[in-house]
Parts: C-alpha cells; structure tokens; sequence
C-alpha cells in the first residue's frame, strides 16, 4: 500500500506519542519506512515544530542515535469532562503536560443557562491560570454525559439533568471562544485516555465503564471505537437488574444506575444517616469501619458485576477498565465486580478478561478530552 506524505506524518506522530520518545531507527523499523524518507519528513516535522530533538538513547553499537519527542509548545488544548455534579477542565500542551485543572461543583437540577455559564466561565479561569495565551489554544474537547450528537456538538438528553436536554453544546462554545469544539460522549473520551495513558494501552478490545453519577461504557472493538447506529452504544445506566428496586431518573425501577452509581450510593448513605453525605464523608467513615457502607459498596458490585458478567459473554473483551471515585480501595468494589463476574459468565471468555480499576484519577476525563482534540487536529481522527 502506497502511504501519503501526510498519512507517514500521523503514523510518525503517533508512534512518538505512544513511545514518549523514539530514534529515527525506532520509526524506521516501526513504521516499516525506508531510513531517507524518515530522515526526511523529521526534518520537515521539526521545521514544523511538531517534534523536537530529545538528548540521545542507547546505542546499539557505535554513536548514540538521537532521540525525538512531541513538542509540548507545539499547540494547547482544552479537555473538559462533565458529569452531572460536576465539571473539570485541564490545560493540555502538545505533549500532554498538565498546565491547570480545575473542578466545579454543579447541580443535576441547575437550568441550561446557569451550566453553560459555568462552562464559559471554567473556560475562561482554565486559561487565566495556564498562562497560555487564548491564540495558542488550537481546540475545546469536551466530554458530556448522556445522548450526544457529535457531528452537531448537540447533547440530547441526560436522564439524571432534566433541564439539559437539545443544548447547542458546540454551537453556544464557539459563539464565546472561537476555537474549534469537539463534544463527544464521555465515555468515549474517558476511553481514549485509558487506551493512549492508562491501563489499556496494549489492549485493542476494551470495555471501559464509568461509575460516576451516572453509569456509562465506552467501547473498543479491535483498537477502533465503537459508537453503534445513533451514538449511543455503551448505554448501560438503564439496563434493569431489579424489578422491585427503587426508583431510576428514567422513571422506571431497579436500573443499574438506580443501584449502582455514585449518586445512588450516597443517596442510600444519606437517607440512612438523615443528612447530605457527600462522597469524602462516605469513604473517611468506610475507612473507619463503617459496615453499612461497605455493604452498600458490595451491593453495588454485586449489581455491577452481573452487568459485567452479561458484557463477557456478549463482547469477549480482553480488558475491562473499571473508572470512578467508588474504587478508591481495590478490595471492596472491584473484588464484588470480578467475584460475581466469575460466578456469573461463561468461563471461557472469563478466563481471557481482566477486570481493572483505572489508574488515572478524576482528572483523567480532561485528559481524554484534550486528547481527543489532538487526535482530531494532528492524529488523522486515529485511536
Ligand atoms: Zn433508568
């Protein structure tokens, strides 16, 4: 197959990203590009600030090779993860460093135009701290929970916010910032940082679940995301593993998000205790031994891992990531997920899947955010 100058450009570019640095051998070998033409196009590639040189690496034999990197001054980026109590914001350079994060609070409750204030608002304090001038920011990624349309940058609906519901997501963004926006589900974009950052980087069949306020998956099939017909594959929230449980969003009962998620959890916690328990409340006192949390985050394993036992079986995935602020302490919810899993899948695709928890944190969405709009602007739209 005969590869465009610019197709060998992106394949360089991701194998740089991928290997944080690498020798024009490396790339030749890699890449299966003749060593001229590697020489070649890094040339172009530094000229155009894209990479730069990085000290030198180990030798096989003779002088050192030198060793090339992502530019990190190459260009910014925006990533913002949404869910509904909350929304964080990071400031990314080219090559992903962390330049500012902030997180704000929001209610599922608030109206659309007290959200899209927050928004603007987070936007405009993420580029006051970063120091970044607006000029060098080259786009807003954006990872919003619920149904989305990322063609149109419209979020449709998100049962847990019932006012945020046909919000010109893109559209009202680039009216106050004139920067490329990119709005995916965030699912998708907690996906891509697992795959390029976290624990699914050599994986190529990965499912990744969130367990946040609400319960979402975003899908890898052999190394390319899986978005379904209407975009609106991984929705998981409402599938029902109770009929006689209690009351989802969606107004029907017993939904995995109605028994399961972070939101449902502290509402259980807070009607036990009669008082507002907030998530740092509720993991001190399960620290301190505290049962009835520590039944609760059983529970909700249990629950979790049935769905998760239907997902093996359906899917065969080789990995499953397993992200939220719930997993704090691999013993309790993980080891419930992976105990009912084993109970409840066949046990020939049981025996191929790992079910981890993720390692990048809270901020990890920002991260898959940001990185979506590299992937967009410089990545050929590549996972
Ligand atoms: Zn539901």
């Amino acid at each position: 197959m005969l590869l465009s100058e610019r197709e060998k450009e992106i394949r360089i570019l991701h194998l740089v990203r991928e290997k944080g640095a690498v020798s024009r051998q490396e790339i030749s070998d890699r890449l299966s590009l003749n060593n001229s033409t590697v020489s070649i196009l890094v040339v172009r590639m530094i000229k155009e600030k894209l990479l730069q040189e990085k000290g030198r690496g180990t030798s096989r034999g003779g002088r050192k090779p030198s060793l090339l990197q992502l530019n990190p001054s190459q260009a910014y980026f925006i990533g913002l993860d949404m869910e509904a109590v909350a929304l964080r914001g990071m400031v990314s350079d080219f090559a992903f460093q962390k330049l500012a994060y902030i997180k704000k609070d929001i209610s599922p409750q608030e109206t659309r135009s007290s959200i899209l204030k927050k928004i603007i608002s987070l936007l405009n304090e993420l580029i006051e701290k970063s120091g970044i001038d607006r000029g060098k920011i080259s786009g807003i990624g954006i990872g919003a929970p619920g149904l989305i349309d990322p063609d149109t940058g419209v979020v449709i609906s998100h049962a847990l916010m019932p006012h945020w519901e046909n919000v010109p997501l893109k559209d009202v963004l680039y009216a106050e910032c004139h920067l490329p926006i990119f709005v995916e589900n965030n699912t998708r974009t907690r996906l891509l940082a697992e795959k390029w950052f976290g624990v699914g980087k050599e994986a190529q069949n990965i499912i990744c679940i969130d367990v946040r306020s609400g319960i979402g998956t975003g899908i890898l099939v052999n190394g390319q995301m899986y978005k379904g017909a209407s975009n609106s594959a991984g929705e998981i929230a409402h599938v029902c593993v109770d009929k006689n449980g209690p009351l989802c969003a969606c107004g029907r009962r017993g939904c995995l998000e109605a028994v399961a998620s972070e939101l449902s959890i502290l509402k259980t916690a807070s009607r036990i205790k009669r008082k507002k328990v907030d998530i740092e409340e509720f993991w001190q006192e399960l620290e301190a031994g505290n049962k009835k949390w520590e039944e609760l985050l059983q529970r909700a394993g249990r629950y979790l891992g049935l769905v998760v036992a239907q997902l093996i079986d359906f899917f065969n995935p080789e990995l499953i990531i397993v992200e939220g602020r719930l997993i704090r302490r691999e013993d309790t919810f993980i080891e419930e997920i992976r105990k009912t899993a084993k109970e409840n899948a066949l046990s020939l695709p049981y025996q191929k899947v790992r079910i981890l928890p993720s390692t990048l944190g809270e901020e990890g969405g920002c991260l898959g955010s940001a990185a979506w709009v590299w992937k967009e602007n410089y990545g050929g739209g590549r996972v």
